[in-house]
């Protein structure tokens, strides 16, 4: 019962984080994944990991999202801050393409060579990829597969014409409550096999209101529900899937 994919460290946790953890492990969260998407977010993600060792853990890359706000130069020294502080992270990531929000070409071209070189470090280190691809899936797919990408996975993934690329890739899909309005994920969800989903929440975004790790028990519920499976089997899959994914061995009876 793992959280794979949330945002801890966001400004609508400031007011109650200790409570919101201490939630999460009375409904029985072993371990929450926090993703560090933006370099202002570093030093406090990292702090929020401390805090909470061995409860979070923590991901982190430039999201390309992000691609226009930096100089190549800036984008290096966060790289290499990642790989000095390697030890930290248990993957890297959010990275990828996002061609929703980011439309101009120089700018694209500048998010693919970012994803290769976060691609080519995560190799290096020898750390799992957690993938953010909008209006961009095949592209990014297609960069993964010429990189040579191994351990990956597609977060909050709904391009379903490319669930059997995924599969035969071996990688693995994060779904989350977007499955509750989403037909395309809902198809992702039936179509690969539950040794590859991993549960993760996005929040605080993706609830009405403020969402948090604890909604994962609803994300699992749905799967069940879409695959005809029993909530306790999802549930404790899930829950090995991420353990083994993020090598997260500390975790027993995840
Ligand atoms: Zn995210």
């Amino acid at each position: 019962m793992i959280d794979c994919h949330c945002h801890l460290e966001q400004p609508e946790f400031d007011q109650d984080r200790d409570e919101v953890i201490r939630l999460c492990r009375e409904a029985g969260i072993k371990a929450i994944v926090t993703c560090c998407a933006h370099p202002r977010d570093w030093e406090k993600s990292l702090e929020i990991c401390q805090r909470y060792q061995g409860f979070v853990f923590l991901t982190a890359a430039l999201h390309p999202e992000f691609i226009e706000e930096f100089s190549s130069q800036q984008i290096s020294g966060f790289l290499k801050k990642l790989e000095e502080n390697a030890g930290k992270l248990v993957g890297i990531g959010e990275t990828g393409l996002d061609f929703y929000w980011v439309k101009d070409e120089k700018q694209r071209e500048r998010q693919e060579g970012l994803f290769r070189e976060t691609i080519r470090l995560a190799k290096r280190l020898g750390k799992p990829l957690v993938i953010h691809a909008r209006d961009a899936v095949e592209p990014a797919i297609r960069i993964l597969e010429e990189e040579g990408a191994k351990r990956v996975c597609m977060h909050m993934f709904g391009a379903n014409q490319l669930t059997s690329r995924v599969i035969e890739n071996g990688w693995w899909v994060s779904l989350n409550l977007i499955l509750e309005r989403s037909k395309k994920h809902r198809k992702v969800a039936r179509d690969i096999p539950l040794e590859r989903i991993l549960l993760e929440t996005d929040s605080p975004w993706l609830g009405q209101g403020r969402n948090d790790p604890r909604s994962i028990r609803r994300v699992a519920e749905l799967i069940a529900e879409i695959k005809k499976l029993e909530f306790q089997e999802v549930w404790q899959a899930c829950g090995r899937n991420a353990v083994e994914f993020f090598d997260l061995q500390q975790i027993s009876s995840p």
